[in-house]
């Protein structure tokens, strides 16, 4: 079995699916931030990071939706998969469902 490195995070840029307005779930294509409007049926903002043992297996590269990725790793999101970082902090904007995730 081999192994993939994982990206050096001291090397990160943004990819090209970051250019995509909304920045759409790879699973449903809604959108997961508002860019200027609405979040497409999720109720807010869905802009967030877990640790990488809870993202999908395979490096998934794109965005996921809170009811995708539970969907994906077939239980629903914690706080304890929230780590401390800007992107997560609470945010108005959030969506209900995200908010009740990270716990703040
Ligand atoms: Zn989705």
């Amino acid at each position: 079995m081999t192994q993939t490195p994982g990206p050096d995070p001291g090397d990160w840029r943004p990819p090209p699916h970051w250019q995509i307005p909304g920045l759409p779930c790879h699973d449903c294509g809604r959108r997961t931030t508002a860019d200027g409007g609405l979040a497409d049926g999720l109720g807010g903002r869905e802009f967030y990071v877990v640790h990488d043992d809870v993202w999908p297996i395979g490096g998934l590269d794109g965005f996921l939706c809170v009811e995708c990725l539970e969907c994906r790793i077939g239980r629903r999101l914690v706080p304890g998969d929230f780590p401390d970082v800007p992107a997560n902090a609470p945010n108005p904007a959030d969506s209900p469902r995200l908010r009740a995730a990270k716990g703040r």
